[in-house]
């Protein structure tokens, strides 16, 4: 698939009279469509809900833009759910899928009335002492083994660290159903960042399949089926798109061929996709300010790994665009760094693009999601802003950039930082 950026080099040089980079930006337009997207893939089931995953992108700005468009909030943390909340979003609009969870965490989704994923059949005992037992609850099913596609293992869940077995599925919906609970979820996450269409609909078919069991065994009232994230985004060149379209179909097939049979038509079809709704419609934007020719031909951005960390915690590809360089030829092969000190603070390697000059503009492309959220601190770097092009075309700071006085903030030099900006 071809990239191109969502911004030009003249909206971006108006943009940095106002706002300087590096800074993330995320295009309004392209969220809402794809957003709408998302909800006629599954329109056929009139209970189809996303929650997006707030740890994706967790911007109050865009987690109610979502909102507007019907989606609420997947959180795994305290201060996910209280973004939830400051946003309106509460109740039964919040899935709480977390992990090892702190007791203060279950008892503040408890006491905003979001639906509860257990992640391990321990948690119940463990929640019994802190919140209350609702009408709705969920578990998080591991299925243990390789989850394969097409003769090819797509991830081992044997080795995944979430969810619960089987049988622990069943001990805890018996033990749920003991404390009054009434409708029940089964959720799971077998396959990250695949843009395979088939992962939801064979995901679905497994989740189907289970549920058909446990209700017969159990007796419980399955109401919803949560395939959880997972959905791909086309990072390379090279690689295809995924279709919701055809997505929404395979599971609309599977729920066809496996749930309406058994009489559980029922079911809601729930997604937590972060990725998909949010990841090609974001983007770093960031400057040359050096060049450097030893071994290699390095080019040195004001942006770093502080910034967007995938590339040197996972070796991804991020393709890049030199603004206003859309369309010249790719005859020059460049490390692409930042300043941190660690080798792999590299956005690309040997990557081929346009010859480069200082003051260049580069943009790096699907940032919208797992980009500025898993920013940090090192090297005492500050985190970028996050900027929004609104569908009107003016850009709106979402999030402003840190300062010096926010790197300190959890320090204590009373009079140290006097006069210091
Ligand atoms: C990370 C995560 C998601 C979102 O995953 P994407 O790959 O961004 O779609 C959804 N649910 C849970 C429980 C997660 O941990």
């Amino acid at each position: 698939m071809e990239k191109r950026p969502f911004l030009t080099l003249p909206q971006l040089q108006e943009i940095v009279k106002t706002y300087p980079t590096p800074f993330h930006i995320y295009d309004e337009q392209a969220i809402r469509e794809n957003a709408r997207r998302v909800k006629a893939a599954f329109a056929w089931d009139p209970r189809f809900k996303e929650y997006f995953a707030v740890k994706a992108t967790p911007n109050p700005r865009l987690l109610q833009i979502l909102h507007e468009e019907g989606f609420g909030c997947d959180c795994s943390s305290y201060p996910e759910l209280l973004l939830s909340k400051a946003c309106g979003i509460t109740g039964h609009e919040i899935m709480f899928s977390s992990n090892v969870t702190p007791a203060a965490d279950f008892k503040l989704a408890s006491d905003l009335d979001a639906i509860i994923n257990f992640d391990d059949i321990t948690h119940l005992a463990f929640y019994d002492k802190i919140g209350e037992w609702k009408e709705t609850m969920s578990c998080r099913f591991n299925p243990g083994g390789h989850f394969v596609l097409d003769n090819e293992i797509m991830d081992s869940p044997q080795q995944a660290k979430y969810g619960m077995t089987r049988e622990q599925l069943i001990q805890a919906f018996r033990y749920m159903q003991g404390k009054g609970v009434k409708h029940f979820g089964i959720h799971a996450f077998l396959a990250s960042n695949t843009v395979e269409n088939e992962y939801y609909p064979a995901l679905a078919r497994i989740l189907f399949e289970l549920a058909v069991e446990v209700q017969r065994e159990t007796g419980v009232h399955i109401a919803f089926i949560n395939l959880s994230g997972g959905v791909g985004i086309p990072y390379r060149p090279t690689q295809q798109p995924s279709d919701i379209m055809v997505i929404g179909e395979g599971v609309r097939r599977a729920y066809q061929e496996v749930l309406v049979p058994a009489g559980m038509d029922d079911v809601a079809i729930y997604t937590e996709m972060g990725r998909f709704i949010l990841g090609p419609y974001g983007a770093l934007v960031a400057q040359c300010i050096h060049q450097k020719h030893t071994y290699k031909e390095y080019v040195g951005l004001d942006a770093c790994a502080a910034d967007l960390m995938r590339p040197a915690m996972y070796g991804a590809y991020h393709h890049i665009t030199v603004l206003g360089k859309e369309d010249a030829l790719c005859d020059h092969v460049y490390d692409v760094t930042g300043g941190l000190c660690e080798n792999n603070d590299k956005f690309a390697i040997d990557r081929a693009l346009p010859e480069i000059a200082i003051g260049d503009y580069l943009y790096i492309h699907d940032t919208g999601a797992h980009g500025y959220s898993m920013g940090y601190n090192y090297n005492a770097k500050l985190r970028s802003a996050e900027l929004l092009l609104r569908t009107d075309g003016t850009v709106e700071q979402i999030r402003r950039a840190e300062t010096v006085k926010d790197y300190f903030s959890t320090l204590d030099c009373t009079g140290l930082l006097d006069g210091i900006e």
